[in-house]
């Protein structure tokens, strides 16, 4: 990464059109420019992918991008092609060939970013390609992933750290919103920095007033903030149950309002969103599945319903209001039994250890996956089948797939997600073969081509009642032919369903080799206890600035009171009140030696007329003064 003379100041008005740097950002790229390996840690939202974009762009070669998410990498690269930027993306959700096809572009191609998954890192294909591209930075986002002490630890991250001994001499980008100073150095050490060196970013929101109110009486609570602030907002319910009830009640005041969560339908998801991003529907109440990725500048107000339980996660929620610059409001309201009812959940969200790793294997086979088998593999997971037959209860299953999912094992992906999808096993020969010979397929087969482009290299979503209609089948036909030509292992089909589907992250250990060990998961535990009693801290302080509160807690240390939190505001009306009254003492006392008028007290005093009036005003009304003809104001006896 040399180039050091080059001007980025002109990649980015180029590519992406802004004038200027935000602070940060600026000082993280000349740091990546200079070869340094660099920790930046920014909130979210404050602009960390151009952090390794613009320098990228202004210099030869190609930038390797670790992201753990695969709907986000999805959304980088389309983002990046729109500004006419060549982008790969390689996951698991690919087939061989697409993957194939992608590392060869980035290697002999144009390519500028190639974006990864981490769990491919490792993968032989990936090693032997990566090493003829030329890859000049590696940025590893979201990495914190790589600390078990973290918000959200990955296993599939501490491979990261061999891509290097494969590209010496490049540089590392690792990028965070969340890192205590001991995550910090878990990432610097186990990425293998040179030197440690971190760039901080401020976690102030200047024009976020913070707030919380006690309250037994959330929809009065709720009411007053949807009146007293214009504009649109989101708040934020535990529940799907309970974001539904909070748009209904919203209705019923008259208030435009939708509910969205993880349990509707993803075209009514997407309906919903757009209603509310367009401004048709002011209020969304959501759980935490919405707010990732959306980008609405103008949220006036954050509402939670119901406490968060992790500091990490009310930044980053409360954090989508005002991200216009102009005033915005976050808001949580907290009843009296909301703590306790969190910290019961913790003990069903911990289930024993021993559990787990019962679970996990009752799951692998009732997936019928053998151990070292199943890796990158799907199924469809009736949970309550699986209970039904196991005899376990629901939520502890829930419970213990999400330890599971959070170690890397296997992810339960939502219900409501599942369309059809196929990819085709057999090349465009072989396929054409198969029409001629079997007659029968053909009509479905042709319909397929021609709607879904890229069957050939990856899974697709289909809509079966379209092809159905284009076709002239019905639904039911169709779906028997597209099993028909399962069985023939022509397509690999995953048929639409409303149960979730369960993704093998990794393939089936012995469950005695099961990565969550006792201490891990004590730690684990404790971690999860201790971030939730930080947010116990926010709710009840009472003294010290909120915004200051979470800045120090993201480890950003040098921040003044924010001024406009409930803290800040009722700290300067008390102040005000104060010295109303003392400067009340202060007239009385002046007054004792005759008549004054305002303005002589206030050049008397040296303070502005306007206080004096107000002071003068409150001793009238308390019968301590009169006016007198001459307009005079005399002390009463
Ligand atoms: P993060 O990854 O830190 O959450 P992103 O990189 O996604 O944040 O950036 C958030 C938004 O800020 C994007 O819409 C991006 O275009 C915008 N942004 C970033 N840097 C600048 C800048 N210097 N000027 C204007 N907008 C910026
Ligand atoms: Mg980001």
């Amino acid at each position: 990464m040399q180039n050091s003379g080059t001007d980025i100041h002109g990649v980015l008005k180029r590519y992406w059109g802004f004038d200027s740097f935000r602070t940060v950002q600026e000082d993280i790229i000349r740091s990546v420019m200079a070869g340094r390996d660099t920790l930046a840690l920014m909130p979210t939202g404050g602009g960390k992918s151009l952090t390794y974009q613009v320098p990228t762009m202004a210099s030869d070669g190609l930038c390797m991008v670790i992201t753990p998410l695969i709907a986000l990498m999805k959304d980088q690269v389309d983002r990046l092609r729109r500004l006419g930027i060549q982008a790969a993306a390689v996951h698991s959700g690919m087939s061989p060939r697409a993957i194939d096809i992608a590392l060869d572009n980035c290697a002999y191609g144009d390519v500028k970013f190639l974006y990864v998954a981490p769990e491919r890192l490792a993968t032989e294909v990936f090693r032997l390609r990566v090493q003829r591209m030329n890859v000049t930075l590696i940025a590893v986002d979201e990495a914190h992933c790589i600390s078990q002490w973290g918000y959200d630890f990955r296993p599939s991250y501490l491979r990261i750290a061999e891509i290097r001994r494969l590209l010496p001499g490049v540089p590392m980008l690792a990028l965070t919103a969340s890192a205590t100073q001991t995550v910090a150095d878990d990432i610097m050490r186990l990425l293998e920095f040179a030197e440690p060196c971190i760039i901080r970013g401020s976690f102030a929101r200047k024009n976020l007033s913070y707030a919380v109110r006690h309250t037994d009486d959330k929809e009065g609570q709720l009411m007053r903030i949807v009146r007293n602030v214009e504009g649109s907002g989101i708040v934020y319910a535990s529940t799907r149950e309970g974001a539904e009830r909070i748009a209904e009640f919203l209705r019923g005041e008259g208030v435009t309002a939708a509910a969205y969560h993880g349990g509707l339908p993803h075209a009514e998801r997407s309906l919903r969103q757009d209603e509310w991003l367009s401004g048709k529907v002011r209020i969304m109440a959501a759980t935490n599945a919405f707010g990732m990725g959306i980008d609405k500048a103008d949220v006036r107000f954050v509402v939670h319903y119901t406490m968060c339980d992790s500091p990490e996660s009310y930044y980053q929620e409360a954090g989508r209001a005002a991200r216009d610059g102009c005033r915005g409001y976050a808001l949580l309201l907290a009843a009296s039994d909301d703590g306790d009812r969190i910290r019961r959940r913790f003990d069903a969200e911990f289930p024993p250890l021993e559990k787990v790793r019962e679970i996990y294997e009752r799951v692998c086979d009732y997936c019928q996956v053998g151990i070292g088998d199943g890796r990158y593999a799907s199924f469809i997971f009736n949970i309550y089948d699986f209970c039904s037959r196991n005899g376990f209860r629901r939520t502890v299953v829930e419970n213990a797939m999400s330890l599971l999912s959070r170690n890397g094992y296997m992810t339960l992906l939502d219900a409501s997600d599942n369309p059809a999808r196929i990819m085709f096993r057999v090349s465009r020969d072989d396929l054409y073969r198969l029409r001629v010979e079997r007659d029968e397929l053909d009509a479905v087969l042709r319909v397929i081509l021609r709607l879904y482009d890229g069957v050939f290299t990856e899974f697709r979503a289909i809509d079966e009642s379209q092809i159905a209609a284009v076709s002239g089948y019905t639904r039911e036909k169709v779906h028997e032919q597209l099993r028909q030509l399962w069985r023939l292992r022509v397509i690999s089909y995953i048929p639409a369903n409303r149960s979730p589907v369960l993704f093998f992250d990794e393939e089936r250990l012995p469950a005695a080799d099961l990565y969550i060990s006792p201490e891990t998961y004590k730690r684990r535990r404790e971690l999860t206890e201790e971030r939730f009693s930080n947010m116990l801290a926010y709710v009840d302080n009472t003294t010290v600035c909120r915004s200051r509160m979470l800045q120090e807690y993201f480890g950003d240390t040098e921040s003044g009171d924010c001024g406009v939190c409930d803290i800040c505001l009722e700290r300067r009306r008390a102040e005000r009140t104060e010295g109303a009254a003392g400067l009340g003492d202060r007239i009385l006392s002046h007054l004792g030696g005759g008549p004054c008028s305002v303005k002589e007290l206030a050049a008397g005093f040296g303070c502005s007329d306007r206080a004096v009036v107000e002071a003068v005003e409150r001793l009238l009304g308390e019968g301590k003064i009169s006016t007198l003809e001459d307009g005079k104001i005399a002390k009463n006896r």
